[in-house]
């Protein structure tokens, strides 16, 4: 039987990654870019426990290592267990990808303190967790790279997102800093401001507003996951090792 795999240029061959948020959406096509091109992948996940076991089944095919962790990003605990099980089973942090985001868009006037912590919360403390859970074991490396998923909400605003933006312009803020923090350790610690790409969390947009976003995007499409995977692959990659403290916009011209 002749069986063909879809190979990449083994660009991360022997790396290992931990993903928030890698079973659906945008994180788990950042997995499968890191599969593609041969890196071992943790994927930390929330609730789904169909879509993570899919997921593994799915990524089996590239031959790489794929594990699962269940938890919630909000909570420090999780983070510190993730890397602890990353390091544990690979023997090394290489890559991270702070992906997992939520939503919960509502005008000012309607927006309670919990719509606000909440959002916060999961997206921006919960990248801080993870950020600080596997700092420590890139550092005694003197290696790694670190890729934050922000928005172009956290660089142009969107009026009904004040708690998203705030987060994910809170995201740009650490990056810059822990760029300037670790790169004497020889860790490289990026953003990527996607646009809009299509999963599950643009899904719930109505027509109106799909059509009012997709007018806006210079290429004429809307984004696609593997779009952002790219982007997230390159910055994960050795191509990348002179790149840090950068907000790498995926967003079709959008941003513009
Ligand atoms: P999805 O809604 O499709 O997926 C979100 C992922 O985050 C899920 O895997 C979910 O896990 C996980 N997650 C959410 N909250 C938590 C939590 N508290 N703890 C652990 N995991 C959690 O979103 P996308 O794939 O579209 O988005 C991925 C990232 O990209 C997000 O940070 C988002 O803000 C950002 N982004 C997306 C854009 C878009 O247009 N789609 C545009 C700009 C940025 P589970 O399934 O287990 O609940």
């Amino acid at each position: 039987m002749l069986i063909c795999l879809e190979r990449g240029d083994n660009m991360l061959k022997g790396k290992s990654a931990v993903i928030t948020g890698g079973v659906r959406g945008i994180g788990k096509a950042v997995a499968e870019e890191f599969c593609r091109q041969g890196a071992d992948v943790l994927l930390c996940y929330r609730s789904n426990d169909d879509s993570a076991r899919k997921t593994v089944e799915e990524l089996k095919q590239y031959g790489t290592r794929v594990e699962l962790i269940k938890g919630d990003v909000s909570e420090p605990s999780h983070a510190e267990a993730a890397a602890k099980m990353a390091a544990e089973i690979f023997g090394k942090i290489d890559i991270l990808v702070n992906n997992a985001g939520i939503t919960k868009d509502k005008l000012i006037m309607r927006m309670s303190a919990s719509d606000f912590d909440e959002v916060i919360q999961a997206n921006l403390n919960g990248s801080f967790y993870f950020l600080k859970a596997v700092s420590p074991y890139m550092i005694k490396q003197r290696n790694g790279r670190i890729i934050n998923i922000s928005s172009i909400s956290g660089v142009r605003g969107n009026a009904g997102q004040v708690n998203y933006s705030a987060s994910k312009a809170g995201i740009i803020g650490m990056t810059l800093s822990a760029a300037k923090e670790l790169g004497r350790r020889g860790i490289t610690v990026n953003a990527v401001a996607p646009g809009f790409i299509e999963t599950d969390m643009t899904d719930v947009l109505t027509d109106d507003q799909k059509k009012a976003m997709s007018e806006v995007i210079s290429l004429g499409r809307v984004g696609k996951a593997s779009d952002v995977a790219h982007a997230v692959a390159f910055l994960a990659s050795d191509k990348a090792s002179y790149i840090t403290g950068q907000v790498l916009g995926v967003d079709g011209g959008m941003a513009i």
